[in-house]
């Protein structure tokens, strides 16, 4: 059987087990977390920024609580502008045993410094290249997959060319491509559409976020294409309840999509993009409830059971996919 990376080596695919295909560990402004190390900190629980070093502390604790219940890997897709910090990542793994499956790519909705606003995106995909070949930041640790957006502004000429980088590395590596996308703004039909110009097979693509709609006339259009797709942000409330997720997910179990579906929740175990004061306001207004690594195991899934799902739906959505999808 195909390898998959984590950031404690290559593993065995049918090693992978039960796996979140997307979850954070840590969830930080880089730029402004190296120029004013300090900024944000605050020591409270999550999802709220944290003095630094408590934020392993807290992705470790997380981590635990994913494996009691029963998770055994995640895809962690904390890319660049998310904070990614690779070795961060091995040490919360080595201590709890979580499996990491790590990504190159680039977190963004338009914005990009310099230097990749002055390359092509053959010299972005180059990048990208290097983590899933030679190792990310320095280290031997290399890519599972590759990561991209496309939000509000939509598929803009700097979200495209970073599409058709993140594409030639995926063609050129085998990588396969998660891809962060807003169905509120129709963004997934252009971003697969990109990645089929570029070659890439439909098998590889992950359209993360497409369970954010409850719209099924839309959600299958997606999956026509024949990429996968992510119901994958329960507990963030402010885009769709818990509850329509959970409708949705049932619809799509009852039309047989089973095999072409992941359940996550997007979780940060810490994040520093709000003020903890603000962060706590978003709990308060519902915006965001039970939102973690635990949400899928603890609450989705014996809800789902309850309602019908069988043993070999569930192991299809939750151990299956993963093994398709990292080794597609
Ligand atoms: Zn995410």
């Amino acid at each position: 059987m195909a390898r998959v990376e984590t950031v404690n080596g290559p593993i065995e695919a049918e090693d992978l087990g039960p796996t979140l295909i997307h979850e954070h560990l840590r969830t930080r402004d880089e730029a402004v977390h190296e120029q004013w190390p300090s900024a944000g900190s605050a020591k409270e629980d999550p999802p709220h920024a944290v003095a630094p070093g408590d934020d392993f502390d807290v992705a470790v604790r997380e981590a635990n609580a994913a494996l009691a219940l029963g998770v055994k890997t995640i895809c962690d897709p904390t890319a660049m502008f998310l904070g990614r910090d690779v070795r961060f990542t091995q040490g919360v793994s080595e201590q709890t045993g979580l499996q990491v499956v790590p990504c190159t790519g680039i977190y963004t909705y338009d914005h990009l410094p310099q230097f990749l606003l002055n390359r092509d995106a053959d010299q972005i995909a180059d990048l990208f290249i290097g983590d899933i070949e030679q190792g990310i930041q320095g280290t031997e640790i290399k890519a599972g997959f590759i990561k991209c957006a496309a939000d509000e502004p939509g598929v803009t000429e700097n979200i495209e060319k970073v599409h058709r980088a993140v594409a030639r590395a995926s063609v050129r590596t085998g990588a396969p491509i998660m891809a962060h996308s807003r169905p509120a703004s129709n963004t997934g039909p252009r971003q697969i559409e990109i990645f089929l110009e570029e070659g890439v097979e439909p098998a590889k693509i992950q359209m993360a976020h497409t369970g954010d709609t409850t719209d099924l006339d839309y959600i299958e259009r997606i999956l026509e294409t024949g990429a996968w797709i992510g119901i994958d942000r329960y507990g963030l409330e402010l885009y769709l309840p818990f509850e329509e997720r959970q409708e949705t997910t049932r619809a799509l179990l009852d039309r047989g999509y089973a095999d072409r579906m992941f359940l996550s929740a997007d979780s940060c175990a810490t994040i520093d993009y709000f003020p903890p004061s603000t962060i706590e306001q978003l709990v308060q207004a519902g915006l965001a409830k039970n939102w973690t690594i635990r949400i899928v195991p603890d609450r989705v899934l014996p809800e789902l059971r309850e309602s019908g799902m069988t043993e070999e739906q569930e192991r299809t959505m939750m151990v299956d996919n993963a093994v398709a999808w990292l080794t597609a």
